[in-house]
């Protein structure tokens, strides 16, 4: 075997999972999905219907590009309903659980280019996704992420702080610290008790990273201690992903959920006194079995005031072996696609209108991407910049310069696209 293609579907936890499987076959040439490769490995997300739906195309692409190419599946999917994905064409199955062991197989099988034995260190990103925790507990109504991941389970402070200084040493200026339930890191580790913000503390104390950013915490994680730190590490992103999910308090206790609409808010409120300028993002899903009319303005109307600066939408769909997909109250797709439409409408408007606050004042930017004299990269707020020459260099820049890409102070103009 000479060439490979891989896909990844799905959250920040599978993205650090299939760079894993890339670097590993280094060997390989890797070349773009689609194109006619020996071997295609789809790193599949079982959240919702639209992402089994995009699987199922990648391996069609796969078998029309490569026809006698090994069809790898892993991820998520794998771990659900692995029989039939012989009648589509699919030659091996690795779920979750084996996934670390999907490049060890494949070279007993011949397919020889084993890569870096630490992946990571080959990375070429601005921002690159660490996974510290697997696993989720929680059993959201809606989700099935619980049945293929298992038990929270975290990765020692001392293995995440000795991967983040290599990181750190080729170059990556920033960091975002990911897992399935990023909040529970550490009650699995010995003492039993949410370490997230003692894991933060030891990488600014210990590494020189330019930029930390947590990925998405669930709102009762976030601890007075995460925001006393938050507001007192430079270092730290200002951005919090916290999924709201619904703003009406019937379906948040039908989903599951440990927190109220007003709850929500209550802690929104707490971090802008704190953080005055935080960007605060979020997912909600649409649709949700039983979810009337005034739900959804609920959810539309809590949205609102949190003014969020980006939203995930959802349209609610079924999960095998999920509570919620047996609820009574399933709503038709017509009225799903109504209310996501109408909710990315108005993430559209805010997200605008949170940008539009930093018009006229500087901001730090880590550059990520650079094609033709155009750059572009994200605030710590999680607003991307993009701009045309170079940036001047500020006399005090905020961040240390990284090695690939520059952290510059940019006074920020209003687009005229
Ligand atoms: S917290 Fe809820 S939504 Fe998140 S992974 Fe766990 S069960 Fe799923």
């Amino acid at each position: 075997m000479k060439t490979y293609a891989l896909a990844t579907l799905g959250c920040k936890v599978n993205q650090y999972e299939g760079d894993q499987i890339k670097a590993q076959l280094a060997g390989l040439t890797n070349v773009p999905f689609g194109q006619a490769a020996d071997l295609y490995i789809v790193n599949t997300c079982s959240v919702t219907a639209e992402a089994e739906a995009k699987a199922r195309q990648l391996i069609n692409r796969a078998r029309r590009a490569g026809p006698g190419a090994l069809i790898v599946l892993t991820g998520c999917w794998p771990g659900e309903q692995t029989k039939r994905f012989k009648s589509l064409g699919v030659d091996m199955f690795f779920d979750n659980a084996s996934k670390a062991d999907l490049v060890k197989s494949l070279l007993v099988n011949g397919s020889g280019g084993r890569g870096d034995a630490n992946p990571r260190l080959k990375t070429s990103r601005t921002r690159a996704f660490l996974k510290v925790q697997d696993g989720c507990d929680r059993f959201c109504s809606y989700c099935s992420i619980p049945l293929f991941r298992g038990k929270p389970a975290s990765r020692p402070i001392g293995d995440v702080v000795a991967e983040v200084t290599a990181l750190v040493k080729v170059g990556v200026p920033e960091i975002v610290l990911t897992g399935i339930h990023l909040g529970k890191y550490g009650v699995d580790l010995a003492g039993g008790r949410n370490l997230l913000v003692d894991l933060m503390k030891a990488i600014l104390s210990r590494t020189t990273l330019a930029r930390l950013r947590l990925s998405s915490i669930e709102p009762r994680e976030v601890t007075d201690g995460l925001i006393d730190l938050m507001a007192g590490e430079a270092g730290i992103a200002r951005h919090l992903h916290i999924p709201l999910q619904s703003g009406s308090d019937k379906i948040l206790s039908s989903m599951n959920r440990d927190y109220t609409a007003g709850e929500f808010l209550s802690l929104v409120n707490k971090l802008r006194r704190r953080l005055p300028d935080i960007g605060l993002t979020t997912d909600v899903i649409a649709g949700f079995p039983g979810e009337s009319d005034d739900d959804f303005l609920s959810t539309a109307a809590t949205i609102k005031e949190a003014a969020f600066s980006r939203l995930h939408v959802f349209k609610y769909s079924a999960r095998p072996g999920t509570a919620a997909a047996t609820f009574p109250g399933q709503i038709s797709p017509a009225v799903k696609k109504a209310r996501a439409v109408a909710l990315k409408e108005l993430g559209a408007v805010l997200a605008a209108d949170f940008a539009a606050g930093f018009v006229g004042r500087p901001v730090s930017v880590l550059v990520e991407r650079q094609s033709r004299g155009q750059r572009s990269g994200l605030t710590s707020q999680y607003v991307r910049v993009k701009f045309e020459q170079a940036p001047k260099k500020s006399d005090n820049p905020i961040h240390a310069v990284g090695i690939k890409t520059e952290t510059d102070v940019l006074i920020v103009r209003k687009s005229n696209g």
